[in-house]
């Protein structure tokens, strides 16, 4: 069984089919990347997977269990981080708290011990501390652990989005477009970082329009064109598929 099925989803929107009858696997441990030109539905799975949508028809399974009707706290319980196209970040808060803000659905205190500050409470803040820190370092943040989160440059505010994403311990992690508005060297870094993660374990789907780093660090792709999936395979085979460069000789972005 898939670590990730999608199994023949379709999604509207006042009319427009964003999605037809699409179905995706994600093997666990692997780098995935999800493509396509604009408009093609990417966006709109990684909602329907992270449970901030709903389909009109069709099932979403994650590790066997069906998450298409869950809350989208319950399904980042499970182990389903993301990011967001446009950057979710704090600005005014610090960038060891936005990664500490990241860790919260999985700490075990609530309001009430919190409220009273409990000596576990205090332990296990300091514990959230350590480990956030080590999220940075890992990052190459932890020399602006204090700084707040608005005055990092916007390719080390996109990083940190992650970092934050990461502080849910995911299994899994819905990256849209983290290359987005990166300098061709935080791109560089930016492959490193993600081949990084899924050496820690962590299986990645990526939406990405920046080609050259899908084809470098994707172990399979899948292709989306208007709500429909019209390649799925290896770099080499998707790129070679006359579907995909049709569809992305009508007008898609392609970056590098
Ligand atoms: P891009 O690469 O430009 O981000 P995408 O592949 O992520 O595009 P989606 O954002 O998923 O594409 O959009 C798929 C289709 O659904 C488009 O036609 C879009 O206009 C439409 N759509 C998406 N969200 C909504 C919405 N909330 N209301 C109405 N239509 C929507």
């Amino acid at each position: 069984m898939s670590f990730l099925s999608v199994e023949e989803i379709i999604k509207n929107y006042d009319g427009v089919r964003a999605l037809n009858q699409v179905s995706l696997h994600v093997r666990k441990g692997i780098i995935k990347g999800l493509i396509g030109p604009n408009g093609a539905g990417k966006t709109t799975l990684f909602h329907l997977i992270s449970g901030m949508e709903r389909p009109a028809s069709g099932k979403i399974y994650f590790k066997g269990t069906d998450i298409t009707s869950m809350e989208p706290y319950e399904i980042s319980l499970l182990g389903v981080g993301r990011t967001f196209q446009t950057l979710q970040i704090w600005g005014n808060m610090t960038v060891v708290e936005n990664i500490m803000a990241g860790m919260h659905t999985r700490l075990k205190e609530g309001f009430l011990s919190c409220g009273l500050w409990l000596p576990w409470v205090k332990r296990t803040e300091k514990e959230a501390l350590k480990e956030a820190k080590e999220i940075l370092e890992f990052l190459g943040l932890l020399g602006r652990w204090k700084w707040l989160a608005s005055q990092l440059s916007f390719g080390q505010q996109k990083i940190l989005e992650m970092g934050r994403a990461l502080a849910m311990k995911p299994e899994l992690i819905l990256l849209d477009e983290p290359a987005a508005g990166l300098t061709a060297t935080e791109v560089r870094r930016l492959a490193e970082r993600i081949c990084q993660i899924r050496k820690e374990g962590v299986t990645i789907l990526v939406v990405e329009h920046h080609m050259g780093l899908v084809m470098e660090i994707a172990d399979e792709i899948a292709v989306l064109n208007n709500g429909e999936l019209i390649a799925e395979g290896t770099p080499d085979v998707v790129r070679r598929n006359p579907q995909v460069i049709e569809a992305y000789l009508k007008g898609a972005r392609v970056d590098a």
